[in-house]
């Protein structure tokens, strides 16, 4: 289905981007991985897309958190792929204190990489996709996207922002063959969210499973986390003929939290 695609997929070497970088791969689609991480493991994931897959991939190692950064990944990508036809803008990292005492640098790299590379990456791959009269747009937004939630000032801030441009993107574009969307998780357990298990952990003196249940049954109705695999499948379906007329919109899958 994917086939002669070219997909660069941010933040790709652990948690729901990888897995949305090897369901693209496994409809055929030609792979930039990006990220950070032990260079061994990623060689690893890269060669086992290419051998699973049958598809070629690469992996760049670019930070994001700077327009020049952001922007060089569409150009290096597009050197080492020919192409961008698939952008997912998935990196995206967190932070969490009361407003009062958000710690002004992390205010700045969250906002940084969650919303201004969404930006930049955007920008940069829009031009040759509008040469082209195709390509897909996919933002991993969040629940966060929609909803609020306490000492999460930044993260929400980008995330209501990365929904907007999502918006403003496919109001742009809209009859040119390009979409873009955004998909909004709820809580998947990734390094990000086992992050936030540990510190509620210690903060309730509870073990990490009771924490996780915890942090399930405060937002998401379903108490099952959501899967990187179910975020890749509906990363799969926004490249499908099926979603051709579905642009500017935000996709939830969060067991029913934003549902209340
Ligand atoms: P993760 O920590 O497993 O992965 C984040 C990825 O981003 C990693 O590959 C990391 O190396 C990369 N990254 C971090 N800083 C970078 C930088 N400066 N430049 C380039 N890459 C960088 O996290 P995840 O949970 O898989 O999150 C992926 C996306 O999904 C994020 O945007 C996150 O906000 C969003 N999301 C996650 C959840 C969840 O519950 N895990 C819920 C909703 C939305």
């Amino acid at each position: 289905m994917l086939t002669n695609k070219a997909a660069v997929v941010t933040g790709s070497t652990s948690g729901i981007g990888l897995a949305i970088a090897r369901g693209l791969a496994s409809h055929g689609a030609d792979i930039v991985l990006n990220g950070f991480g032990n260079a061994r493991e990623i060689e690893k994931l890269r060669v086992n897309i290419e051998l699973e897959f049958d598809v070629k991939a690469h992996y760049l190692n670019v930070d994001l958190s700077t327009p020049e950064g952001a922007r060089s990944l569409i150009s290096q990508a597009t050197d080492v792929l020919g192409a961008v036809d698939i952008l997912v803008n998935n990196a995206g990292i967190q932070h969490t204190d009361p407003t009062e005492s958000f710690p002004v640098e992390r205010w700045d790299a969250v906002i940084a990489l969650n919303l201004s590379a969404v930006f930049h990456t955007t920008a940069a791959a829009l031009p040759k996709m509008q040469e082209k009269g195709w390509g897909r747009i996919i933002n991993i937004a969040s629940a966060h996207g929609l909803v609020a939630s306490e000492h999460k000032a930044a993260y929400v801030a980008a995330k209501h922002g990365v929904v907007g441009l999502s918006k403003v993107v496919a109001l742009e574009n809209a009859g040119n063959g390009i979409t873009c969307n955004a998909i909004c998780p709820g809580w998947v357990r990734t390094p990000l969210v086992e992050a936030q298990i540990v510190a509620l952990a210690k903060g309730s003196e509870v073990d990490i499973e009771t924490a996780a249940k915890m942090l399930l049954s405060e937002k998401q109705p379903s108490l099952q986390f959501v899967t990187p695999e179910q975020i890749a499948g509906a990363a799969v379906f926004m490249c499908t003929e099926a979603a051709d007329q579905m642009t500017g919109t935000s996709l939830s899958l969060d067991g029913g939290w934003t549902a209340r």
